[in-house]
C-alpha cells in the first residue's frame, strides 16, 4: 500500500463520526494520523476533505449518514468525500456515486483511509474507489494508532473488534465482522503515548470487549492489570460490556486496580424473559438482577450501572414492556439508554410476528425515557452533601465541569485546569449534571 501521506499537508479536513464509542476512536485516530501529516482538522464542513466515520445501527443512522455527506456537499462543493465504517461496508456503489463520495472504505481497511484520502487529494481524484472486504472472514485488526487524544482529560482505546454472538435485532455482527482482539503490545503502547499526552482516563471500548480473551493471548482482566501499571493513567473504564461477558473473575480483578471506576454500562436490552429469549441475549431477568447485586458487592453500593433499553421489539406486549421497567427500578440503574426498535434488513427480527404499532412504540419510548430521568435524578441525589473527586475537562472562568469515577458529570465552581482532579462538595442537580464547588 502507498503511504505517501503528503498530499494532506496544508489540507483542512472536516471529520464525522456517528454512533458508538469504537467510531469516536477510530475518528479520532483518524484526526490523529492525519494530523500528523500536516492537514488541519476543522470544526465546520468548509473543507477540503471530509471523513465519515459512518453507523448503521438504526435506519436513523443511515439517515444521519446521509445527511452529513449532504452536508458538506453543500458547504464544500469541491471537497473529497471519504466514507468509512459500518455504513460505508454495505451500501451500493450506486448510492455512494450519488452522494459524491470518492473513497468508500469497509471495515478493517480504515487504517489504509489516510493514505488512500492523500492519494485522492494529490490527484484531485474524485471518482469512486471502494476497498471493501468480506468482514465475515476476515481475521485482520484495523491498525489504527491514537498517539494524542483530541479531549486531553479521556482517550477512548479500542481493544477488540467484531461479534458473533448475533443478537437478533442486531446489524453489527454483519458490518464488524468476526471478533478479533487488537495486540497487548499495540494496545500498551497506544496508552503510554496516551497517558505520555498528559491524558490521565482510558475508556476501553470494543463492539464486544468480553470477547476479548478468546481472541488474545491474554485475558481481559490481565490487560487491565498491565494497563494500570502505565504511568500516568489515574481512571480506566470500560465503555461497555456485555452481561453474560462479566464473570465473578473479572469482577475480582476490577475490584482489585484502584484505577478502575465504579461505572459500569451492561446492556439490559428487556426485562422479559421471553423477550430476551426472543433477542437471543444468553440470560433471564433473574440472572441479571443477581449480576447486579453481585456488581455492587464487588465494586461497592455507590457504583452506577448504566442500561441500554431496547423497547418495542416484536412481540413486546404491555406486560413484557411492564417487566422491563420494573427490572430496571429493581436493578436501580443510573442512566437509561433508550432505543425504540426499528426493524433491520438482514437480521433475523425483521420477519418477526407481533411488531408493535408505531403509537405504542413511541408511547412506550416516552414511558422508559420517563422512568430514566426518574432513576438517574435518584441516583444522583444519593451524591448531594457528599465530597467526590471530580476530573476537570473543560472550563469558562470559574466555571468548571468534569467527570466523577462513576461517570456523573458535575458541573462546579471554583480554581481548577483541564486534566486536574479536585474534590468537590456537591449540593445539588441541574440539567443533566450534579453542581457543586470546588473544595479549596
Ligand atoms: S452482543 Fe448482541 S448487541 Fe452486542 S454487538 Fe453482538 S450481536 Fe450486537
Amino acid at each position: 500500500m502507498n503511504s505517501d501521506l503528503s498530499g494532506l499537508r496544508g489540507k483542512r479536513i472536516w471529520i464525522c463520526s456517528l454512533g458508538c464509542r469504537s467510531n469516536q476512536y477510530e475518528a479520532e485516530a483518524l484526526a490523529s494520523a492525519v494530523t500528523e501529516a500536516g492537514a488541519r482538522i476543522v470544526d465546520s464542513p468548509e473543507c477540503d476533505g471530509a471523513i465519515l466515520v459512518s453507523c448503521t445501527v438504526t435506519a436513523g443512522a443511515d439517515r444521519k449518514c446521509r445527511q452529513a455527506l449532504r452536508k458538506v456537499r453543500r458547504a464544500s462543493p469541491e471537497a473529497l468525500l471519504a466514507a468509512c465504517g459500518c455504513w460505508a461496508q454495505h451500501i451500493s456503489e450506486g448510492e455512494a456515486r450519488s452522494l459524491g463520495i470518492s473513497l468508500l472504505v469497509g471495515n478493517r481497511r480504515k487504517g489504509e483511509l489516510p493514505a488512500l484520502l492523500a492519494g485522492a487529494l494529490a490527484e484531485k481524484n474524485d471518482s469512486l474507489q471502494v476497498y471493501r472486504e468480506d468482514v465475515s472472514v476476515s481475521r485482520k485488526w484495523d491498525p489504527l494508532f491514537l498517539s494524542k487524544p483530541l479531549l486531553h482529560t479521556r482517550a477512548f482505546v479500542k481493544i477488540q473488534d467484531g461479534c458473533n454472538h448475533f443478537c437478533t435485532y442486531c446489524t453489527i455482527p454483519a458490518s464488524r465482522g468476526f471478533p478479533v482482539s487488537r495486540d497487548p503490545e499495540d494496545t500498551l503502547r497506544e496508552i503510554r503515548s496516551i497517558a505520555a499526552s498528559g491524558c490521565p482516563e482510558v475508556v476501553l471500548t470494543g463492539i464486544h470487549i468480553g470477547l476479548y480473551g478468546r481472541y488474545a493471548p491474554l485475558s481481559l482482566g490481565e490487560l487491565l492489570r498491565r494497563i494500570s501499571a502505565v504511568e500516568g493513567i489515574r481512571r480506566i473504564r470500560f465503555g461497555s460490556i456485555e452481561p453474560f461477558a462479566l464473570d465473578d473473575e473479572l469482577l475480582e480483578t476490577l475490584s482489585s486496580i484502584p484505577q478502575f471506576c465504579p461505572h459500569l454500562h451492561l446492556p439490559l436490552q428487556s426485562g422479559s424473559r421471553e423477550i430476551l429469549d426472543r433477542m437471543h441475549r444468553g440470560y433471564t431477568p433473574e440472572e441479571y438482577l443477581a449480576l447486579a447485586g453481585r456488581v455492587r458487592s464487588a465494586l461497592g453500593p455507590d457504583v452506577h450501572i448504566s442500561t441500554d433499553l431496547l423497547v418495542g421489539f416484536p412481540g413486546e406486549d404491555e406486560a413484557a414492556f411492564s417487566d422491563s421497567l420494573a427490572l430496571a427500578r429493581e436493578c436501580a440503574f443510573g442512566k437509561i439508554h433508550v432505543f425504540p426498535f426499528s426493524p433491520r434488513e438482514g437480521t433475523a427480527a425483521f420477519s418477526l410476528p407481533f411488531p408493535v404499532p408505531p403509537d405504542v412504540l413511541a408511547e412506550r419510548t416516552h414511558r422508559a425515557l420517563a422512568l430514566g430521568r426518574e432513576l438517574l435524578e435518584e441516583y444522583q441525589r444519593r451524591w448531594i452533601g457528599r465530597t467526590v473527586p471530580v476530573l476537570m475537562e473543560e472550563g469558562k472562568g470559574s466555571c468548571l465541569s468534569g467527570l466523577t469515577p462513576e461517570y456523573l458529570r458535575v458541573s462546579c465552581r471554583g480554581k481548577a485546569l483541564p486534566g486536574e482532579e479536585h474534590p468537590v462538595a456537591i449540593s445539588g442537580i441541574g440539567t443533566d449534571c450534579l453542581k457543586g464547588r470546588v473544595v479549596p
